[in-house]
């Protein structure tokens, strides 16, 4: 095999959320050469209209199609763990909803001791990064390079909801990226004029002819290069051949949360013992890589809707889809234009909480298996808590790159999340059950009305759940024995080495974690940059 050996400033591993950021902010200043390195490839047609997140879901093609081990409260499935596998990453392949979540959330990250986390410190990241024309202008931005958009037509059946809703005792929240996120809301989402704002489209394209930023996809980093405990380049494989690059100031690793962890593994830094039972030499013992990895665990509750035209099974049946695609192409609405769930409620669900807890979002059709449009007309709805306090692990099992690592969520292991959990169906179920979605005729299909016992209900969440698609916390940021990186994201007792993505979350953000994994790459860019000067 042949060597070849290149020289730059910075290298990002990973053109995600996070690492997209990182290589448009790192190369502004055209003195700066950066490599950007992905595992995927530079694009794929169904990022192009929103709908084709069904299409992405389970295509290797853009898509790690990773599993989760089996574990004893997801009844021993092998959980699908779908991961962006292309320029933009997961933010090129996700529901596109945008939650920033909560000022709590930063505020606590700065309470375990990261200084610069707290809300006041990275809502400024959050205003830099996006583009929105609502709310208030003390916590929005205005011209960002990523477009944040409302749903841009509240259907007759979002109103119904957020009617419900408020009857149900939930306030209308114009904004639950403002000042408070809690009530029931229209989603905001990442998609302009019928175009998905994945990061390689907002931060990649305006960059990619600047002659100082190396863009190489289908490149998989496969080990990290140290001169002692120096951090001085990486080993990638690109089409059968092996590369090695070398990075003068520093290498980021922003490889995600299950593929970060697994690239400090193979490099040798991680659990000692684990790393020497794989034969792989221990560069740093480094107890937390790949552990404090947290999800949401959600279950999916089907609703049929007995009256005729509100949601898009019924809409897009027959002719209908013909309909929806001149929707689509004259006004970008409707069916091809949808998020993951254009309605959303943030919510207590017990008193003494300073701030909402669980979450309920609602997708207005039934989905058959196979991403297909069901026969039957209906809603599909999912409840989550929003920072699950479960944690579990993802370690490598072998010292091939290409083995995906052992994915061990550990769902349900801390009780209060079964609790919100069982209350977020309740909630649901109180809700759909409103003055206001009376002429609709909602009957609920899944579970069943007739499961009400606790035990029962959580028997079938343990059985149909699935994630939301938002692990996080992997290589996590502290200072305590399992904290991976510091505050400013350097990897504990390393130099010339940082990671920046949703893997360095100590705890997990209230909702989606798309928009905190850019808010991490933007602020990862200005400390880089400050360190450097
Ligand atoms: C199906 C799905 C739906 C989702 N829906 C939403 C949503 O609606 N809203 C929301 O806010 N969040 C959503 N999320 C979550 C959100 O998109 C992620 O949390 C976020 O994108 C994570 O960003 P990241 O930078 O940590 O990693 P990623 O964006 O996953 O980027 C990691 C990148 O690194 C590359 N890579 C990995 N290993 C290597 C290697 N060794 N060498 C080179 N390249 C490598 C990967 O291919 C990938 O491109 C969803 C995620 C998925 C998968």
């Amino acid at each position: 095999m042949e060597t070849i050996e290149e020289v730059f400033d910075y290298i990002i591993i990973g053109a995600g959320s996070a690492g997209a950021v990182l290589a448009n902010r790192l190369s502004a200043d055209e003195r700066t050469r950066v490599l950007l390195l992905e595992a995927g490839k530079p694009n794929n047609i169904w990022t192009r209209i929103p709908i084709g997140f069904g299409r992405l879901i389970e295509n290797p093609d853009a898509n790690w199609c990773y599993s989760a081990e089996p574990e004893e409260n997801t009844n021993g499935r092998r959980m699908p763990v779908p991961r962006g596998k292309l320029l933009g990453g997961s933010s090129a392949i996700n529901g596109m909803i945008f939650v920033r979540g909560q000022s709590l959330d930063y505020d606590t990250w700065a309470q375990l001791g990261n200084r610069g986390w707290s809300y006041r410190e990275v809502l400024p990241f959050f205003q830099k990064m996006e583009q929105f024309d609502g709310g208030d202008e003390e916590y929005r931005g205005r011209s960002g390079p990523l477009r944040v958009t409302e749903i841009p037509e509240v259907e007759p059946l979002y109103q119904a909801i957020l009617d419900a809703s408020q009857q149900a005792g939930l306030p209308f929240n114009s904004d639950y990226n403002g000042a408070s996120q809690e009530g029931v809301s229209i989603s905001q989402t990442t998609i302009s004029r019928g175009r998905r704002q994945s990061t390689a489209h907002c931060y990649l394209e305006p960059a990619k002819t600047r002659s100082n930023l190396k863009i190489i996809s289908e490149a998989l980093a496969d080990c990290l290069l140290f001169e002692g405990s120096r951090c001085v380049g990486v080993s990638y494989s690109r089409r059968g051949t092996v590369h090695k690059a070398r990075a003068g100031r520093e290498v980021i690793v922003s490889a995600g949360s299950v593929k970060s962890p697994q690239l400090l593994e193979l490099s040798g830094i991680g659990q000692s013992s684990r790393l020497r039972n794989l034969g792989i030499d221990v560069v740093h013992d480094l107890a937390g890589v790949g552990e404090n990895l947290r999800d949401h665990y959600a279950p999916r509750m089907r609703w049929r809707i007995g009256a005729r035209g509100f949601t898009y099974n019924d809409k897009a049946r027959g002719l209908g889809i013909v309909r929806e695609a001149f929707k689509f192409f004259f006004k970008r609405t409707g069916l091809l234009g949808l998020p993951a769930a254009p309605v959303r409620a943030f919510f207590r669900t017990r008193g003494g909480l300073e701030s909402p807890d669980a979450c309920i979002g609602w997708f207005p059709l039934l989905v058959a298996p196979g991403y297909r449009i069901d026969e039957e007309s209906g809603i599909t709805t999912f409840t989550h808590p929003l920072r699950s306090e479960s944690t579990g692990s993802i370690h490598i099992g072998s010292d091939d790159p290409y083995v995906q690592p052992e994915i061990n969520f550990n769902f349900l292991s801390s009780p209060p999340d079964a609790e919100i959990t069982l209350h977020g169906i309740r909630m649901t179920r109180e809700i759909m059950g409103m003055p206001a979605m009376q002429h609709l005729q909602v009957e609920e299909i899944f579970p069943n009305p007739g499961l009400q016992d606790d035990d029962e209900l959580m028997a079938w969440v343990k059985q149909t759940a699935e994630t939301t698609y938002h692990p996080v916390g992997t290589c996590k940021m502290g200072s305590d024995p399992l904290a991976v990186v510091d505050e400013r994201l350097r990897v504990h007792g390393l130099t010339g080495l940082r990671v920046a993505d949703a893997s360095i979350m100590p705890t997990l953000s209230s909702g989606n974690t798309n928009a905190p994994s850019i808010m991490i790459g933007e602020k990862a860019s200005e400390m880089i940059l400050a360190d450097a000067a």
